[in-house]
């Protein structure tokens, strides 16, 4: 087996400058949406008529009429046939977290032995894959399987090129027979639809002009790459995306050689034809660099309409894998592929963009729109502190959970960094000194403090905020690599709007009791300030004493995923979800389900391949060495040396021999564990139990795996060491 491990490494090695020269950059103007049905090409391809219709149907979001939906699908099936593309397929996002398609042929026998190409309305509009398959948290009932997938018009169709052939991917939701949602992006486009709305409300005190607003999203994309060889040879990444043993490399980040350094050429031909290939999805990629961590990197298109651009973060994981493999690559989505170096995040930025072109949560230049910009700042961080333990839950899982809080990510903490400009700011809105001058209408916009244009630079300093605001967005880095965006996104719109219908109502009612209108927002703007003080935080989030504060201070610190989880079926979560639209009770509860399930099989999987290794794999080449080493000593003994000749090797043996005992135990105890966590029915029990009664094994297991790593001969260990899969390529 040992021999796996050495082949890989060599042909990690050799192959290091495949790729090179193979691959160029193409003009992204020339390639940029090449294999999307964009709305230029509807303009295309459409009556003038059914493209106004379509227009307004994505505007409005209402539905679809069969007349419209069979000439866009006629529309589309042209443009498709004409790129080459075979099959169709609807495009969704189930709770398994990743993407989902079921393809059709762009065919059927016409009855007299030949056959037409043939796409109608109906197949664009909907289709309906078997629900039963899907994580479904008990709504499925045996009798009734079927669920639909259903077109969603606002993002666009495109055609996924792979070797074997084209397909046109239609994005859709994906709800059971019964209506509930059973994927992330029904909930996201309602809880999208309720903060367009609560925010046009409010900015309605401010601008009449406006007529809608955006949410947008800009997600940085943390990764890792590893040769395909050396992936292969390690059972643990293959199965679980992360390495469950290995002693930390010599060399890790110690260094910080590596953050902003030169890409690798052959990093850099994968970079460059992953931009390629995302250029023509039209999702748009700008930035590329190296990561902290040795062979981790990261990339982040420009922002978009948040619904885009979550589907183009979704589809750019399906690419980044895709491209990887043809420069025999393997990429690691996974938070913590690796101890002892870095884990890997999704910065979510976000903000609120008007139909005007404003920025919300940007600093204006007048007194009226700093008013505004405070109003949407002040909510959203309002909001933030209500509703931590939600925001929490939206990103929890068994992956991110060794990421979180392992003092190199944001810690499970929600807290919100503003830099010290607006920090103080906030502090002189607060203050009674401004309160006192802004006792006289004429003097309001004396209360309002300039507030410059703020320089990035000034405001991203903090790394270790969970929630930071970056100049004018919100950056949420406490999501996972690997996370679909979706689920913090949907609750972070949701609790904006329900904070900026509150906020409404609240203003609404000192107008009507004669307060002027800008002094019952800056009223209430205040007070908002006053409540949510506890949540903002400057220091140190990596540190101790800010665990300690944070408690002090009364903020949440929930660890771990199936706790971290409760929030989403307690009475104010369910009731707010339910007002807005977003969740049903019944989904609520389906999908606080569906992730403690999720929860507990990854913990089981991984716990199973622990087993498979260590006992086929590690154990049998320490007893080889071990062998190895008694005959060496018998033979000392043999020619009559005494026992000082041999005491190394017999202090060797007898530690191959205690750490080898212990890890078989601790295997044999897991398994026991594992059996006792099965029998637990209640899902939020047994995923408790998997984590705090199954899991701590893995550390022990590892540590003393990892002391026989260092013991046992390099030529006999089947495993690439973690510094062949950080640095060999
Ligand atoms: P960083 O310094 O964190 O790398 P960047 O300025 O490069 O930040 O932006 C990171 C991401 O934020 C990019 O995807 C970018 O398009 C996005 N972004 C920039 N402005 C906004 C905005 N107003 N709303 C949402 N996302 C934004
Ligand atoms: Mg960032």
């Amino acid at each position: 087996m040992s021999s796996l491990r050495f082949k890989a490494a060599e042909a990690a090695v050799s192959r290091s400058l495949d790729y090179v020269g193979k691959v160029e950059s193409l003009k992204a103007t020339s390639i940029y949406s090449k294999n999307v049905f964009t709305i230029a090409k509807m303009n295309d391809y459409l009556s003038k008529n059914t493209y106004k219709e379509l227009l307004q149907l994505i505007e409005s979001g209402s539905q679809i009429s069969r007349d419209i939906a069979d000439h866009i699908a006629q529309a589309m099936k042209v443009w498709a046939l004409e790129n080459g593309a075979s099959h169709y397929t609807h495009w969704f996002q189930p709770l398994t977290g990743t993407t989902a398609e079921k393809h059709d042929a762009f065919f059927e026998p016409d009855g007299n032995g030949n056959a037409i190409e043939k796409f109608t309305g109906d197949s664009l509009a909907q289709q309906e894959p078997d629900a039963s398959s899907f994580p479904n948290g008990g709504i499925r009932n045996t009798f009734e399987a079927r669920g639909y997938t259903a077109w969603d018009p606002s993002s666009p169709a495109f055609i996924f090129e792979t070797v074997a052939g084209k397909t046109l991917c239609i994005p859709t939701v994906f709800v059971s027979y019964t209506g509930e949602s059973l994927d992330y992006k029904t909930p996201l486009l309602k809880a999208t639809a309720a903060i367009d709305k609560a925010a046009i409300d409010v900015v309605q005190y401010f601008d009449r002009s406006v007529s809608k607003v955006t949410a947008s999203l800009g997600i940085e994309q943390e990764y890792f790459l590893v040769d395909l060889s050396l992936f292969n040879a390690r059972p643990d990444l293959q199965m679980t995306g992360r390495t469950l043993f290995g002693h930390i490399s010599a060399k890790g980040q110690q260094l910080e050689d590596h953050y902003f350094g030169a890409i690798p050429e052959r990093v850099l031909a994968y970079m460059v034809d992953l931009e390629n290939e995302s250029l023509k999805l039209g999702i748009p990629l700008k930035t590329r660099h190296n990561e902290v961590a040795p062979s981790q990197f990261e990339c982040a298109p420009m922002f978009e309409e948040i619904n885009l651009a979550i589907d183009h973060n979704q589809l750019l994981m399906n690419v980044m894998e895709q491209v990887a493999v043809r420069h025999n690559f393997k990429v690691l989505l996974h938070e913590k592929p690796y101890s002892g170096v870095n884990g890997s995040g999704k910065h979510n930025n976000w903000s609120l963009i008007t139909n005007t072109g404003v920025n919300l949560l940007s600093p204006g230049k007048t007194p009226k729109n700093n008013l505004m910009f405070l109003t949407f700042f002040v909510n959203t961080i309002k909001a933030v502190f209500d509703n931590a333990e939600l925001l929490r839950a939206s990103i929890a899982s068994h992956s991110n959970d060794h990421r979180l809080g392992a003092n190199e990510a944001p810690p499970a903490i929600i807290s919100i960094f503003l830099g010290s400009q607006l920090d103080e700011i906030l502090e002189e809105v607060e203050s009674a000194r401004v309160a006192k001058k802004v006792k006289n209408e004429a003097n309001l916009w004396h209360g309002i403090p300039k507030i410059p244009q703020l320089k990035m630079d000034n405001t991203d300093r903090n790394r270790t905020s969970p929630f930071a605001f970056t100049g004018n967005k919100f950056e949420f880095r406490a999501v996972g690599s690997s996370a679909n965006s979706a689920s913090p996104m949907t609750v972070l719109n949701a609790i904006v709007a329900a904070q900026l219908i509150e906020f409404k109502t609240e203003v609404d009612k000192q107008i009507k009791k004669g307060t002027k209108k800008d002094l019952a927002l800056l009223n209430v703007v205040r007070k908002y300030i006053k409540d949510s003080k506890a949540i903002r935080f400057e220091g140190n989030g990596y540190s101790d004493e800010w665990a300690v504060e944070a408690e002090a201070r009364g903020l949440a610190n929930n660890k771990t995923t199936p706790k971290a989880l409760d929030v989403y079926v307690k009475e104010g979560s369910l009731a707010l979800f339910e007002k807005l639209g977003v969740y049903s009770r019944r989904e609520s509860e389906a999908r606080h389900e569906i992730l403690l399930e999720n929860f507990y099989k990854k913990i089981q999987i991984e716990a199973r391949v622990i087993e498979d290794v260590v006992t086929s794999q590690i154990a049998p080449a320490c007893f080889q060495y071990q062998n190895q080493l008694i005959e060496n000593v018998k033979g000392l003994k043999e020619m009559g040396l005494d026992g000082a000749a041999y005491s190394s090797q017999l202090n060797l043996v007898e530690r191959i021999s205690k750490h080898t005992n212990l890890i078989l135990e601790q295997v044999e105890a897991m398994r026991q564990a594992r059996k006792t966590a099965n029998v637990i029915e209640d899902v939020r029990e047994k995923a408790i139990s998997y984590d705090e009664v199954v899991k701590p094994y893995f550390d022990d297991i590892r540590y003393h795996v990892n002391k026989l790593e260092k013991i046992v001969d390099d030529k006999k260990w089947p495993l690439p060491k973690l510094r062949e899969l950080l640095f060999l390529r």
